[in-house]
């Protein structure tokens, strides 16, 4: 029996998911898209107050009305896209994945439905040295660092053969010691951070550092518990941050390619995507 199925698979076609369709995919993460034209002051107070995390936030000025959104602490439950008559649905594409802090804040201005632009975010240098040491080749180590384990469920998919990472180059590695760069996931929890420094402290440089999910980002649904620290960045200096509780494979692997700035990559396949835009706090 196992001859005749290893022959059903050797007749199989291949079927590998092409790069295009993964980079900025965000279908299945529950992450809200806001329809800033169909936005109204009466829908925003209506989703802020829906809002369990306090991810959006309206603010009122003498200028305008302006509503903001902070991915990284979205946990997409998706009470926003069910009382936003429209105005909020489920993001087919994120390309906010792999940024900076700040890059993953978006605000817009009510009066006239428009989002509030700021500068393109610089490139970081230690990805450059990476990329001139490495090419694309990169090795990861995965710390968990007191998660749910739903991120580690998402990262573990990276290396099945629909996603396969390795075709670009990315391995996950056993010690820090052999790792570019640590894919931190979770809330710190007071008994895992001296684990992360140590952890960060034993991984040659240049390396990177990215903080997964909600989690890792600021702290998710624990922020504020007696057990925890806070987000990766409260313990050691983080270079990317993809939100998303958990966030997809295609969302990860869109953020690593994009925290290793692999713009070669990116340009090649997925032009509509630009220069990554920031939003003004
Ligand atoms: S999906 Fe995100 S932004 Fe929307 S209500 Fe839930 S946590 Fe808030
Ligand atoms: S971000 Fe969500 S899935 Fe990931 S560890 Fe936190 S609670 Fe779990």
């Amino acid at each position: 029996m196992i001859f005749d199925l290893v022959k059903q698979s050797l007749k199989s076609p291949r079927v590998l998911i092409p790069v295009e369709e993964l980079l900025g995919n965000a279908q299945g993460s529950r992450m809200p898209e806001v329809k800033p034209a169909l936005l109204t002051i009466t829908i925003a107070e209506r989703i802020v107050a829906a809002c369990p995390t306090a991810a959006l936030a309206l603010e009122k000025t003498e200028t305008g009305s302006f509503l903001t959104l902070d991915y990284g602490d979205c946990i997409g439950c998706g009470r926003c896209h069910a009382s936003g008559d429209g105005a909020v649905v489920r993001a087919q594409r994120l390309l906010c994945c792999g940024v900076g802090r700040s890059a993953l804040v978006k605000r817009w201005d009510l009066r006239n439905g428009k989002e509030v632009l700021a500068e393109e975010e610089k490139l970081a240098s230690t990805a450059g040295k990476i990329r001139a040491l490495l090419g694309r080749a990169l090795n990861i180590r995965q710390v968990d660092s007191g998660s749910c384990n739903g991120c580690e469920a998402e990262i573990t998919a990276l290396s099945n053969p629909y996603y396969d990472l390795e075709r670009f180059g990315i391995h996950f590695v056993a010690s820090p010691r052999h790792a570019d760069m640590l894919l931190v996931t979770g809330p710190v929890t007071r008994n895992m951070a001296e684990a992360v420094k140590q952890t960060y402290a034993a991984t040659p440089s240049p390396k990177l550092v990215v903080a997964v999910g909600a989690c890792g980002t600021g702290g998710g649904i624990f922020c504020g518990s007696h057990a925890i620290v806070g987000g990766v960045d409260s313990v050691i200096p983080v270079d990317g941050y993809i939100p998303g509780c958990p966030p997809t494979p295609a969302m990860l692997l869109t953020g690593i390619l994009h925290v290793l700035r692999a713009d070669r990559i990116f340009r090649r396949h997925a032009p509509s995507a630009g220069p990554e835009i920031v939003s003004k706090r």
